[in-house]
This record gives C-alpha cells, sequence and structure tokens, in this order.
C-alpha cells in the first residue's frame, strides 16, 4: 500500500491527525540484548539435528523446527502454519491471537481485513510493515476463527517466547485479549488492560484492541489512536527507560 493510500485510509478510520510521515526520529541504539536462551520447554525431547539452543539461534532456524508442528490440535485443520514475518531485529513486535482464513491460506499474519488497519497502525508509528515484526499467540488457525483454547496457546508459548527474544524489539504490541491474556497473565477485561504498559520478557508490553474488533466498534478508534502515539513515544525515549 502506498503511503497516499494509507494516509487516506487512517482518514478513513476517522484518525485525523495526520500521521509521522517518513522515518521516525533517530531511534535510540538497542539497548544490550539478553543472552539467547534455550527453549525452555523443549530440550531433550527434540529430533536430531535440532536439539539445544544453537539450533534456534536464528528465527530461520525456528522457522524450520516448528513447521509441521503437530503439539496440538489446531494443526489437524491447518492449511498452512503461519510463523510470523517482519525485520528479524524490528523496534516493534505486534503479537495478534492467531491465523484466519486468508492467513492460513496464504501462510503470513494479518493479510485480510484486520491486516489493513494494522497496516496503518504501522504506518502511523513511521515505519513500514517490513520494519516491524508481525507474529500471533498461536501459528495454526483456530476453526471458525475461535479464539485458541489454554492448551494450544500453550503449546505454542516455547515459540513465541523464542521469537520475541530472538527479534529482542523495543517495544511489544499485545493485539486483542487472547495476546493480552498470554503476555499480561491478567483475565481483566480487555477495557481494563488497554493502554496500560506492563513488561514481558523485560521488554515493555502496551495492551490494545485487535484491529478486527476496532473495524466492528468504530467508536474505539480513538483510544487505539491515543495507544499508537503512546507507542511512538515510548519508542523514542525506551532506551532512557529500559
Ligand atoms: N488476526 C490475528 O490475530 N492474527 C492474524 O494473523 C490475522 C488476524
Amino acid at each position: 500500500m502506498r503511503a497516499r493510500d494509507l494516509i487516506r485510509y487512517c482518514r478513513d478510520l476517522g484518525w485525523t491527525e495526520p500521521p509521522e510521515l517518513g522515518r521516525p526520529a533517530a531511534v535510540p541504539e538497542v539497548p544490550p540484548t539478553a543472552p539467547v536462551a534455550p527453549l525452555p520447554s523443549e530440550g531433550g525431547s527434540l529430533p536430531e539435528g535440532v536439539q539445544g539452543a544453537a539450533a534456534y539461534d536464528s528465527l530461520e532456524g525456528l522457522a524450520a523446527f516448528v513447521d509441521g508442528c503437530t503439539r496440538c490440535r489446531l494443526a489437524e485443520g491447518r492449511r498452512r502454519l503461519v510463523f510470523g514475518e517482519g525485520d528479524p531485529h524490528a523496534p516493534v513486535m505486534f503479537i495478534g491471537e492467531g491465523p484466519g482464513a486468508e492467513e492460513d491460506r496464504t501462510g503470513r499474519p494479518f493479510v485480510g481485513p484486520a491486516g489493513k488497519l494494522l497496516d496503518a497502525m504501522i504506518f502511523a508509528l513511521g515505519f513500514e510493515r517490513g520494519e516491524v515484526f508481525i507474529a500471533n499467540v498461536v501459528k495454526c488457525r483456530p476453526p471458525g476463527n475461535r479464539d485458541p483454547q489454554v492448551d494450544e496457546v500453550a503449546a505454542c508459548a516455547p515459540f513465541l517466547d523464542r521469537q520475541i527474544q530472538l527479534v529482542r524489539p523495543r517495544v511489544i504490541v499485545a493485539l486483542g485479549r487472547p495476546a493480552a491474556r498470554r503476555l499480561t497473565g491478567s483475565t481483566k477485561p480487555m477495557r481494563a488492560m488497554r493502554g496500560s504498559w506492563t513488561s514481558y520478557l523485560g521488554i515493555p508490553l502496551l495492551v490494545t484492541f485487535h484491529p478486527a474488533y476496532l473495524l466492528r466498534s468504530p467508536a474505539e478508534k480513538r483510544s487505539a489512536w491515543d495507544d499508537v502515539k503512546a507507542i511512538r513515544l515510548k519508542l523514542d525515549t525506551v532506551a532512557d527507560v529500559s
């Protein structure tokens, strides 16, 4: 999507303040990364050749291992596993709930209607889609787009954790309730969690509404816009606060 189209799209969404155009102000140096730790629950149970942390020192290595996963029932109904995509050193990581129909068909995250709105949020932050990282709480489509169940989220948890450790973003954005619950451990309603900062694996985490919810509830776009501005501000200051 071209910048002009995205600006129009933001306006269509009711976001009347112009997004920051072009590159954001110089982003501070990445703080020293935590040592890359092994997958918490996988040691010893991996097939030969992929055992231990060394096999997961890159997103490519992790993606190759995760591909073909049958750790939960979601594997049975999937067409494509959706690992996630983006800059391996992205400053921002967006985490959604799980693939929908279009994502299951293409193997890419957030390519349906909600994805267009996510693109607009990314653009409003001053980035292109390829400059952030986008992943989900579960990597396979829940049937009928239902929420992922607790055991399915748990089965995928080590993979998501490892992605976060490898990308080591400056800010994590949890999109919607399943991501918020998974990353904060809280079961509070979305309205109570949205817009407040916590942290996950030592990285600042903001909970905001899922883009699909915003498409259904346009009245919430104002708060989503406030969240976009809060993320931008955090990105500009995070080196001082981390
Ligand atoms: N919704 C999500 O949570 N993730 C996707 O990848 C697509 C839609």
